[in-house]
């Protein structure tokens, strides 16, 4: 199921909801005001009939005035028929167009109660609403007197001198009137077919309309969606066309593109890196080979052989070195955090680096400032180790015999700083971003014959950016260099020693927040 098609049905299923609430309630407002307009007429109409009877105390007499004649009158749907009952419900008087014999008038009083209008189809199947009242004589005094008659509010007095000695006697008259409904049914099933229409109208416009705009809306993402299947990874240029829209759309394709300038720029450094390793292993191997090939190609003295074996030595063992640092820089965990840290306190890590180089020719020129540091760091033990030695000795490797190199640490935020400073020939501006690059080293490193392959700033980073850290430079030619490395502080040890290993975890994942500067990894210094 496409997109447009999905997005269509659920803006047509929300517009049947509306259209549906809508047309109800127009039909039951137009239906309760046709019906409140018949009840109306037919309550005038009994006020009609009740003012043509007489009520007296103990008596109703009926005494249809010449006016009800045009309650009868009129169109048939409209006209108006009425009947009037005693208390035995017996017919005294209707309208002539009741007496078509249509009706068993009996039935108006089964169901409903007085003033309540009541429903009922007659034998030739019209719907009528009939209404009525009963009128009811007040008690009779002993004697009544003339002065006592009782009118009904409604009622049109009347003149005693036409009542006669046949006049028959009825404490209660029933007046009942009915309209016949056809008309309002008419009018209601009208008005139903009609919002019927006219939602059924809407809604294919809304079909026809929505699927032309959903499409037209889309249409950036088709033809997005087609460009990146039509893309090879050969082609570098390759990018989706952006609708100038500055919308959703447009932000979706300029990530995209983002993301493929990224993809292009991860491909070409495994591409360098890949060319860069080959040729280092390259190097040594053909110099192995090389020297072997020599050995055998006439008969040496065991000494010859020796010497050829122990060149063979040294090109395997720096061929290993090199494999075992690319191994590391593979298995160091790149843009994540590294799970196996542990806190560790900085001066003892320090204080065994400086053990470490003891041993140096140039131990002299070493100085380490470590003295009155408490602090813990997030670190792993060996790695920590591996990332110092890395720094001294590209700082003693950088500096000429007798130029000192100091280690300072310090505090720098929620991170410890510490710095390796050297007085050596310095790294030019233009080396300067590319130092961390694995396998890159400056040219003038290589004219000067320092040894070397290029992969221990480059693995000394990594170490510190799976600590949670990072590490940056500042240098200029011939002023010396100052790597600063960046460890995360262990949160402070709560005496209880039970949650020591609560406080470890924590520590490790603070750990895991990008190190202050971690972005400008390298600067020329002043
Ligand atoms: P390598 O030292 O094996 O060449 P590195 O990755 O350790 O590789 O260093 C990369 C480059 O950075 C070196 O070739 C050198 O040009 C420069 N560099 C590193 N450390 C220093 C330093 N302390 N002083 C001057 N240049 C340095």
């Amino acid at each position: 199921v496409t997109l447009t098609t999905r997005l269509i049905a659920f803006y047509l299923a929300a517009l049947a909801v509306v259209l549906g609430c809508f047309s109800a309630t127009i039909y039951a407002l137009a239906s309760s005001h046709l019906h409140a307009g018949v009840n109306a007429r037919l309550r005038t109409a009994l006020d009609a009939l009740a003012a043509a009877a007489r009520i007296e105390p103990g008596k109703v007499v009926w005494e249809p005035a010449e006016r009800l004649a045009h309650l009868g009158a009129g169109n048939p749907d409209e006209t108006i028929y009425w009947a009037v009952f005693d208390e035995e419900r017996r017919l005294v008087d209707q309208s002539l167009a009741s007496t078509s014999g249509q009706h068993d008038l009996t039935y108006i009083f089964v169901e409903a109660r007085p003033e309540q209008p009541l429903d009922v189809r007659d034998r030739s199947g019209h719907l009528w609403r009939w209404m009525r009242r009963e009128l009811v004589a007040p008690e009779s005094e002993e004697e009544p007197q003339a002065d006592d008659e009782v009118t009904a509010p409604n009622a049109v007095p009347v003149e005693d001198e036409g009542e006669s000695e046949a006049e028959p006697q009825r404490s209660q008259l029933t007046v009942a009137a009915a309209i016949r409904l056809d008309r309002v049914s008419a009018s209601l099933m009208w008005l139903g077919w009609a919002l019927a229409g006219t939602a059924l109208g809407i809604a294919a416009l809304a079909f026809v309309g929505g699927r032309w705009f959903c499409r037209r809306a889309l249409a950036p993402v088709t033809r997005m969606a087609a460009q990146a299947a039509a893309m090879q990874p050969a082609q570098r240029d390759a990018r989706l066309v952006v609708p100038p829209t500055h919308d959703e759309l447009a932000a979706l394709g300029e990530a995209l593109n983002r993301l493929l300038d990224q993809f292009h720029q991860a491909n070409d450094r495994l591409q360098r890196f890949a060319g860069d390793a080959s040729h280092q292993l390259r190097t040594p191997l053909a110099a192995m080979v090389g020297q072997m090939e020599v050995a055998l190609r006439q008969q040496r003295t065991a000494v010859q052989y020796r010497e050829a074996l122990e060149r063979a030595l040294g090109q395997a063992q720096r061929l290993a070195r090199i494999v075992e640092t690319l191994l590391m820089l593979a298995r160091l965990p790149s843009g994540a955090c590294l799970s196996t840290t542990e806190t560790l306190d900085l001066a003892e890590a320090l204080r065994e680096c400086a053990q470490r180089w003891a041993a140096h020719p140039r131990t002299g020129d070493l100085h380490f400032d470590v003295g009155g540091l408490r602090e813990n760091v997030v670190a792993h033990k060996e790695l920590l180790a591996q990332l110092f030695d890395n720094l001294i000795d590209n700082a003693l490797k950088y500096s000429p015999g007798g130029a000192k190199v100091f280690v300072r640490a310090a505090r720098h935020g929620s991170h410890m700083a510490v710095t390796i400073i050297d007085q050596g020939c310095g790294i030019a501006a233009e080396d300067l971003p590319h130092v961390f690059v694995p396998f890159y080293r400056s040219s003038q490193s290589v004219t000067d014959g320092r040894p070397g392959v290029g992969l221990g700033l480059a693995v000394a980073q990594q170490i510190a950016r799976s600590f949670g850290g990072d590490v940056t430079v500042e240098s200029r030619i011939g002023a010396g260099s100052q790597f600063q490395v960046l460890l995360p502080l262990a949160p402070q040890r709560e005496p209880d020693l039970g949650n020591i290993g609560h406080a470890t975890a924590t520590a490790a994942d603070e750990a895991c927040e990008p190190a202050p500067g971690a972005h400008s990894t390298a600067t020329v210094a002043p």
